[in-house]
């Protein structure tokens, strides 16, 4: 019977430890926050507001394309802005 004491002693006291453990576990969780816990992810950054659609027409009215390489520069610019090759005035 000593031995079978000794198992059944072995038990409780492992159960015992283990419930303390759990218990202080709690409380630290509770206090500190569970770090397994996924934080909340942050809400996407509002899309950014729609260009007015007048503003956009007229920005298209007004561009032009430059001759040398092609990329679309204001009407009213002197030169381009991506080679800088000088725009010609329209004559009228
Ligand atoms: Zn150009």
């Amino acid at each position: 019977m000593g031995l079978l004491l000794k198992i059944i002693l072995f038990g409780v006291a492992v159960y015992a430890v283990w419930k303390t453990f759990s218990r202080w576990k709690g409380l630290f969780d509770k206090f500190v926050g569970k770090p397994d816990e996924p934080a909340r992810p942050a809400p996407p950054p509002p899309p950014p507001p729609a260009e007015p659609l007048s503003a956009r027409r007229v920005a298209a009215e007004d561009t032009i394309q430059c001759a040398a390489c092609g990329a679309y520069i204001p009407a009213s610019a002197e030169k381009c802005g991506q080679c800088g090759r000088p725009q010609p005035r329209p004559q009228s």
